[in-house]
């Protein structure tokens, strides 16, 4: 594998910290990544170089903030491969990308009675929005439930379609499972019933190489935190077709074209979706974070990761007690897990004293939870930046907890 792990460690200067004098141990990437020395001069040169409002100003800063802006959707546009970059919206993240999909679209196509199919896997941003507008829309929810695996399974999607559904909203890579769903087939069976689809690909950029014209999605969504880049900023593609009918989804400046108090007309697109002054700032280090990505190649970063993925689940599966929730055959380098007898809380509470970070709880996907009858699992998620050595110290660590419990 041509990766430098010590060169690629060196660049998040975060790795170095301690924790409670005790070497990091950051396997929480799921819930956020760590940002490269790249990114972070990027924010600092932003503010200390060209601070100035977009798309507004004559003056020079102004017209650099502008451009470098602009340039970001170019490279993000680049990044999904969508065909146009008016089809790459900002917003503050997945979650308000999918808000914005799911108030706009359904004001315009959902109608009482109409059908929305989610899968039972959703993290609660692709579940609620939907419920939302649902219950405003006198639409009905209808659920995608997944096995014991954790997959879902193609012929159920199938007959859940009816001619009522509206919409489809699943997941790319489920956050609490690490199951890679096979969003291309969703896709194509969707379109054979002219059914439209959004794919949360919270999880997934930073994993897997998403081309969106070969998927046929017509939304995509993911948050800029997730994949190496700031927090408060994140992405909707939406095919042009399906934009351009949608109403916009905040008023305010920048997504006008003429305002008198009779009548407002609305910009087009992007700027129809993006009321008020844009997080600028995190879209140009965002697209930063993608340059860094790119260069290291999404594959090279995808097969690093699923060395990492085979190595803990066969040792962690070696701990006796220890159970892996989420056994799909193709999964993201996500390990959820549970002690025999423990609470997840008290093995992170534990691992924590040890400089281990990894999250407990439901992930914000109750449902799952639900599934399985359990109040959540442990979950180790892994980056780029991750070795085995460090897989090596949550070993350690959690025969420590057995012990402990004995
Ligand atoms: N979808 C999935 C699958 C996620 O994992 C997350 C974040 N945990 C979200 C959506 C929401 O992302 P954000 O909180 O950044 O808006």
């Amino acid at each position: 594998m041509n990766f430098d792990i010590d060169k690629i460690r060196n660049d998040f200067p975060i790795l170095k910290e301690t924790i409670y004098n005790k070497p990091l141990v950051y396997l929480d990437n799921a819930a956020t990544t760590q940002k490269p020395q790249v990114v972070l001069d990027k924010l600092m040169e932003v503010y200390t170089k060209y601070n100035a409002n977009i798309h507004r100003g004559v003056h020079f800063m102004s017209n650099k903030a502008t451009t470098e802006t602009e340039t970001a959707r170019k490279i993000i546009q680049q990044f999904l491969d969508a065909p146009n970059s008016h089809e790459v919206i900002f917003t503050r993240g997945a979650t308000e990308g999918i808000n914005l999909v799911a108030q706009s679209f359904g004001e315009q196509f959902v109608h009482p009675g109409d059908e929305i199919i989610v899968s039972e896997m959703e993290h609660h941003s692709n579940l609620v929005p939907w419920q939302l507008m649902a219950e405003k829309r006198g639409a009905t929810l209808k659920k995608w439930p997944f096995t014991q695996a954790g997959e879902l399974e193609l012929p159920v999607l199938e007959k859940l379609i009816s001619n009522k559904t509206r919409i489809i909203a699943v997941t790319h890579v489920s956050n609490s499972l690490g199951t890679i769903n096979s969003v291309k087939e969703i896709i194509e069976i969707a379109h054979k019933r002219n059914v439209p689809v959004l794919i949360d690909g919270a999880q997934a950029v930073q994993h897997l190489a998403v081309d969106v014209q070969k998927l046929d999605c017509d939304f995509y969504v993911f948050s800029g935190h997730k994949i190496y880049g700031p927090t408060g900023i994140g992405v909707v593609y939406g095919k042009e077709q399906w934009l351009n009918q949608m109403p916009p989804y905040q008023g305010g400046g920048e997504m006008i074209e003429s305002v008198s108090f009779e009548k407002t007309t609305f910009n087009q697109l992007p700027y129809k979706f993006e009321a008020g002054t844009p997080n600028y700032v995190d879209t140009i280090a965002l697209a930063e974070a993608i340059k860094y990505v790119n260069e290291l190649g999404i594959e090279n970063i995808a097969a690093y990761e699923s060395e990492l993925l085979i190595y803990g689940q066969t040792k962690l599966l070696t701990i006796p007690g220890l159970e892996i929730i989420g056994n799909a055959w193709n999964k993201a380098s996500v390990i959820s897990f549970n002690l025999k007898g423990l609470h997840p809380f008290d093995v992170g509470t534990i691992l924590d004293k040890m400089g281990i970070a990894v999250r407990t709880g439901t992930h914000c996907t109750e449902p799952v939870m639900q599934h399985f009858g359990i109040p959540g699992t442990v979950r180790a998620s892994f980056a780029f930046y991750n070795t085995k050595q460090e897989i090596d110290e949550l070993y350690k660590g959690l025969l420590k907890v057995v012990e402990l419990f004995k």
